[in-house]
């Protein structure tokens, strides 16, 4: 994994300069954070479990319809996506009140929304990811009008989607972030969803009991983090043969 470009190293993930122009390669970390990098820690399995949730996911998403970067997985850990110009911004969807939403406004977790809540956040490690509306995203001109229209829509769209197939195999969409980015094509441009989704960055509790089988058992201390992962893939009937268990490096599995 070393020997081709580093583009981007993040908490969860490396991008590396991909085969072809236009291609990044996405490298899925066990490598775990939160409370903006504040703890750490390592999910055994973790980014094996991702990378599969995630193609998974999106490619559901491509077949209603919804433009994604993903274009294939290439082996336990990696896949390659698309180069696109990352919007500095935090998609999040709400569903159900829980973390920063229950804690700021004071309302009980577990709460069902009259209707699903959509908050943006200014990517900024430096700032810890502060909550912006759309006057600020327009004005400082991270994404324009319609950029935004656009982000809206696909993620209402996601939502509704990712909630019935979760709810198919019993978990419950409570909330979720996403990020988009700019595709150049032909002198057009497309506003693609980027990024992953996975129990990094969804919250998903089992239907009949409420269990947390997301990022919340790392970040809160619950245990059993990498089963509730797996427990995710599983339902979604798609645990990796042998389980997630490959720590070395690339082995292609088609
Ligand atoms: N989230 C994320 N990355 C972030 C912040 C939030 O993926 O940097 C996800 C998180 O997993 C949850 C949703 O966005 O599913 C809403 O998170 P919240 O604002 O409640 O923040 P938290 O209290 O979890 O930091």
């Amino acid at each position: 994994m070393s020997r081709r470009r580093r583009i981007y190293d993040c908490k969860a993930k490396v991008l590396f300069e991909g085969p072809e122009p236009g291609t990044l390669v996405q490298y899925f970390k066990d490598d775990a954070t939160a409370f903006n990098n504040q703890k750490k820690g390592t999910i055994t399995g973790k980014g094996v479990l991702n990378n599969r949730i995630s193609e998974y996911l999106m490619v559901k998403l491509g077949e209603i319809g919804i433009p994604t970067h993903f274009v294939r997985r290439l082996n336990m850990r990696e896949q390659l996506v698309r180069e696109v110009e990352i919007i500095p911004l935090e998609v999040v969807i709400r569903n159900v009140a829980a973390g920063s939403l229950a804690k700021r406004l004071g309302i009980a977790e577990g709460t069902q929304l009259p209707r699903s809540i959509i908050e943006y956040y200014y990517k900024s490690d430096e700032l810890g990811d502060p909550m912006v509306s759309e006057e600020h995203i327009t004005a400082f001109n991270w994404a324009m009008p319609q950029d935004l229209d656009e982000m809206l829509a696909l993620s209402l769209r996601i939502n509704d989607f990712l909630t019935g197939l979760l709810l198919g195999v019993g978990l419950r969409l409570v909330d979720f972030k996403l990020e988009f980015g700019r595709l150049y094509e032909n002198e057009e441009m497309r506003i693609v969803l980027a990024d992953e989704i996975s129990p990094d960055n969804c919250r998903l509790w089992d239907v009949k009991t409420g269990e947390k089988l997301d990022k919340d058992r790392f970040r809160r201390d619950l245990g059993n983090v990498e089963e509730a992962y797996q427990e995710v893939a599983r339902r979604l009937g798609i645990l990796p043969e042998g389980g997630p268990r490959d720590m070395k490096g690339p082995s292609t599995m088609q």
